[in-house]
């Protein structure tokens, strides 16, 4: 994935709209939430074993697809607006979750890591 090649198209997409000034962080993060709710209305309903089978169900999973698409447009516009280098940004949280859940006490265990001992 290219970060800097989808950021600079979802750019070009929202000037060519005028959309900049609804573009600002506080109606970026709603957005990517909202964005996420409907994700999650997808599988609200189904069971686990359901949800683990949405590829078998072509309209359900084209859903998926463009939501999933939707918060990674939102995800990435409000990383490019406050300048935050993605890449960099996950690589950090990995190493930091390396730490809190250290391999020893978390494998296996879907305990958070304040609970882990
Ligand atoms: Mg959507």
């Amino acid at each position: 994935m290219n970060i800097e090649l989808l950021q600079k198209k979802i750019r070009e997409f929202v000037q060519e709209r005028d959309w900049e000034k609804y573009h600002n962080p506080k109606n970026l993060s709603m957005a990517l939430a909202g964005e996420a709710g409907e994700l999650l209305e997808i599988f609200q309903w189904l069971t686990p074993a359901e949800s683990s089978e949405i590829k078998n169900n072509p309209q359900a999973y084209q859903r998926t697809k463009h939501e999933i698409a939707d918060i990674l447009v939102y995800l990435l516009r409000l990383s490019d607006k406050l300048e935050i280098d993605l890449e960099q940004a996950v690589l950090e949280k990995i190493k930091l979750n390396q730490e809190k859940y250290p391999t020893h006490l978390a494998k296996g265990s879907a305990k958070k890591y304040t609970d882990l001992k």
